[in-house]
């Protein structure tokens, strides 16, 4: 493995996955539902399957995905995107994002990030030579934010791009209008391209809404968005994602693209047009079924003796382990299958700096009801 590589090891969702898997604990670790999607859709798939759309689709994918992305777009967020040239068909948000960062920064180039980020980030801006820049994310009032100060100190000269994950995992924190808006004059300021993770789009609570930050002034045309259907439709194991960005930014990130894995898969892009199209009703229930499982979640731990900061969106509850004694998540979700028969993922992992996060855990609540009690009452064990 190339030295530049070797800090990264195993991810810690296989690490914690095993983890549950040979202890036989309850997984609140890596966010997967354990539920599937829109029956209609899986439906649609196994239809394209056997109907036989199982050769390479066109390298920026299917044009009926392609077509329902910009429709999606235009009357969900009033942004219009062509889909011949500005929209790219990807493996999931995570090649989305690695073919991004490859595709605009030269090595040396930098990368502002907000800590705690997403694992694929770090390896992703390593693998293009960049350097990351972390800003971090700090509760305020209980939800997470940023210092505008330490982001407009964090830009220097060769800063490239700006990534950009609301909501975000795995804080739940959904940036608001304002918060963006720091952010957005930053890239207009310094030239800076905007690559924004918005894979938990749909899944807002409470009437927190959703900013797309290409809906900003200015912003569309440095914008490169990055969505997928894994979380929006239950379906994290199809791996079918996109980007929406002006030509120039889509043909750049295509480039890249085309030799990572020239297209991705066939079946699941039709499946997921057909479910842009017809499901979003059911991605409101979702919602919904979601709002009450992070409520179901974050009494349990609050019961348990965990401190859980507030959640807007995603499928994670960011909790503090201090008030059970505890100090290092790592070392407490190392033994907690132990402890309670629970498996949770330390949030230390994803930061520049693992002491801002050393005593955060965070928990999934993408499970069903009985799953969460459950994992509520086992972890009560440990008071
Ligand atoms: N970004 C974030 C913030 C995520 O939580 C995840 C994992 N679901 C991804 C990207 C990766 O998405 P995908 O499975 O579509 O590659
Ligand atoms: N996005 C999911 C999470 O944060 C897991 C993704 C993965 O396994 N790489 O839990």
């Amino acid at each position: 493995l190339v030295s530049r590589m070797r800090v990264f090891g195993t991810t810690v969702f296989a690490e914690m996955t095993a983890l549950a898997v040979r202890t036989g604990s309850i997984n609140l670790g890596q966010g997967f539902p354990d539920t599937d999607g829109p029956p209609a859709m899986l439906d649609q798939a196994a239809r394209a399957v056997l109907g036989g759309a199982n050769q390479y689709p066109p390298g920026p994918g299917l044009p009926e995905l392609r077509q329902a992305v910009a429709d999606h777009r235009k009357s969900h967020y009033g942004l219009a995107y062509d889909p011949d040239g500005e929209i790219l068909v990807t493996v999931g948000a995570t090649e989305a994002l690695a073919a991004s960062i490859l595709a605009l920064c030269e090595p040396g180039d930098e990368v502002i990030v907000f800590e705690p980020y997403y694992d694929s980030y770090a390896a992703s801006i390593t693998l293009a030579g960049a350097v990351r820049r972390a800003v971090p994310l700090r509760p305020v009032d209980g939800r997470f934010t940023f210092d505008p100060a330490e982001l407009r100190a964090a830009a220097g000269p060769r800063t490239k791009v700006i990534l950009v994950n609301s909501p975000h995992n795995p804080t739940g924190t959904v940036f608001t209008r304002e918060e963006l808006t720091v952010i957005a004059e930053l890239c207009q300021e310094r030239d800076i391209i905007a690559v924004t993770d918005e894979v938990y789009e749909h899944l807002t609570y409470d009437g927190v809404e959703h900013v797309p930050m290409a809906t900003l002034p200015g912003m569309r045309e440095r914008t490169v968005m990055i969505s997928s259907a894994g979380k929006t439709f239950s379906v994290t194991g199809w791996k079918t994602g996109w980007i929406c960005a002006p030509a120039p930014l889509v043909r750049a990130v295509q480039t890249v693209k085309q030799f990572l894995t020239y297209t991705a898969g066939g079946p699941w892009q039709l499946a997921v047009a057909y479910a842009l199209r017809e499901e979003l009703p059911w991605v409101a229930q979702l919602r919904d079924a979601l709002a009450a499982k992070r409520d179901r979640l974050s009494d349990g731990l609050r019961a348990a003796g965990f401190a859980a900061y507030r959640t807007s969106g995603t499928y994670f509850v960011q909790t503090d382990i201090r008030p059970l004694g505890f100090t290092d998540g790592m070392e407490l979700c190392r033994r907690l299958p132990e402890l309670a028969g629970v498996v949770a993922i330390p949030t230390q992992v994803f930061y520049d700096r693992p002491e801002l996060g050393r005593h955060f855990v965070r928990f999934a609540f993408c499970k069903r009801d009985e799953v969460i009690d459950d994992a509520a009452s086992r972890l009560r064990r440990l008071q």
